[in-house]
This record gives C-alpha cells, structure tokens and sequence, in this order.
C-alpha cells in the first residue's frame, strides 16, 4: 500500500465526513443520521481497500464490468457494494450477483432480472428507486419520472426478493441543487406516504451534499471529494 495514497485519501475522508457533520448541525440533525457511500468507480481495488482500513463500510460503483472485478478482489474486507449507474436489463441479474444495494431501478423492466438474481443468490436483494428530478418540459435522463413512481414502487414492493428501501436522486446539471432537492422533498413525501417503512434517501454528491442534507438525505454518494478528480474517458 502507498503510505501517501493512504494520507490523502485518510485527510479527504476527514474533510468529508466535517462536512457531512456541519451540514446536519446546520440542518438541526443529528451527524448520524446521514451516511457516507465512498463512490469508488474508475479508481482502483487498492483505494477501496485504504477505504476499508479507514472505516469506509459503503462504496458504490457505476459500471457492471468494473464492479463484478472489484468487489470479487476486495471480497474479505465485507463491505457493502451500492450500484448505482445505469443498469441494462440484459446485466441487471448479474449485478444482483454482487451488489447488496442497487440505487438505479428505473423501470418496471428491471424489476424481473434483479428478482431472478437476488434468488439465485439466495437473499433478497435492497433496491432504491432512482427518480428523475429534471425540470418538466427538459431532456430526461435517468430516473423515473416522478408521474411513473408510484407504479415502479409498487412493483418492486410487491416482490419478494426485493426490498424497497428508499428513492435516490441526482440533481440536474445546470440548475440550483436547492430548487431539484425541493422538489425532491415533495416527492419524497408522497412515496412514504404509501411506503413508510422505505426511509432512504440518497441524494448529494460532491458538489451539492450539503443542499442535499438540507432536504433531508440520509445518504450521500461521494466520490470526488475523497478520491480526487476521476480520470477523464476519452
Ligand atoms: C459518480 C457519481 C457520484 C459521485 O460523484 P462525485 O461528483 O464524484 O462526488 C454520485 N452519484 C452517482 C449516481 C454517480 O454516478
């Protein structure tokens, strides 16, 4: 292991976990109430592992080839594995084989593979569904879109190899996060309405945790701010 790889990412994890701590002071909430996944995608097994030697029990990543390496390298340090990227139906199973928690179910279409991957696993798998926040009107990205919510929700309820845990969001590029994860908060409301034991919430990433933690997030998925800047694709 290199010792200074280990000292920078031991102070960013601190600087971090300051920030998260101040925002849910200035929220009036309590510092554990809010969970930091470390969002380790395109950096390598060995970052995940200084991770773990520094209390990290959550980490995510967004491309299922990388992930299926990764976690199979870093199998004894026990830790959760969050998906959290676009998921094609055709790999969706397969993610199953490894993720404990998938973040990034946005279609009824999902729902079978996931299920039929959390059988062969032998455990039920923990799913969040990703809601678009973008404004009406826009290009839409990845997300349902908040008229579709209740219906993917009760899907993924409704089978028995998934747990329903919560919702997760990105706020769109290009707009203030407050004004997304306002509207977030709406959304959020209504989804516990009808699922009040789902309690996550995973919204705030580098740029925009503490907005996030203002509107009520109980995770956040941070990569940036921890590892350094990614390697750009080219
Ligand atoms: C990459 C990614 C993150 C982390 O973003 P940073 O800006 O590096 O903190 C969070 N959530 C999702 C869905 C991502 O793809």
């Amino acid at each position: 292991m290199s010792q200074a790889r280990h000292d920078e990412l031991s102070t960013n994890l601190d600087d971090v976990r300051r920030r998260v701590a101040a925002a849910c002071a200035a929220a009036g909430r309590g510092s554990d109430e809010v969970s930091i996944t470390v969002v380790t995608k395109f950096f390598p097994a060995s970052d995940v592992r200084i991770l773990a030697g520094l209390g990290v029990t959550d980490v995510g990543e967004n491309r299922h080839q990388e992930a299926v390496e990764k976690s199979a390298e870093c199998e004894d340090l026990g830790l959760r594995w969050h998906y959290i990227g676009g998921l094609q139906s055709n790999k969706a199973a397969a993610v199953a084989a490894y993720a404990d928690v998938v973040e990034s179910v946005d279609r009824p279409k999902l729902i079978g593979p996931l299920a039929r991957g959390a059988e062969a696993r032998g455990r039920p798998l923990d799913c969040l569904v990703q809601v678009s926040l973008d404004p009406p009107g826009t290009q839409h990205r990845a997300g349902v879109l908040p008229d579709d919510l209740t219906a993917l929700a009760a899907g993924v309820a409704g089978n028995e190899f998934l747990n329903l845990r919560g919702l997760m969001a990105v706020a769109p590029l290009g707009e203030d996060p407050r004004a997304a994860f306002d509207r977030l908060s709406v959304i959020v409301d209504r989804f516990r309405a009808d699922h009040p034991g789902a309690s996550v919430l995973s919204a705030g990433m580098t740029q925009d945790m503490e907005e996030a933690i203002s509107c009520g997030a109980t995770h956040v998925r941070v990569g940036r701010a921890v590892l350094g800047e990614r390697p750009t694709i080219k």
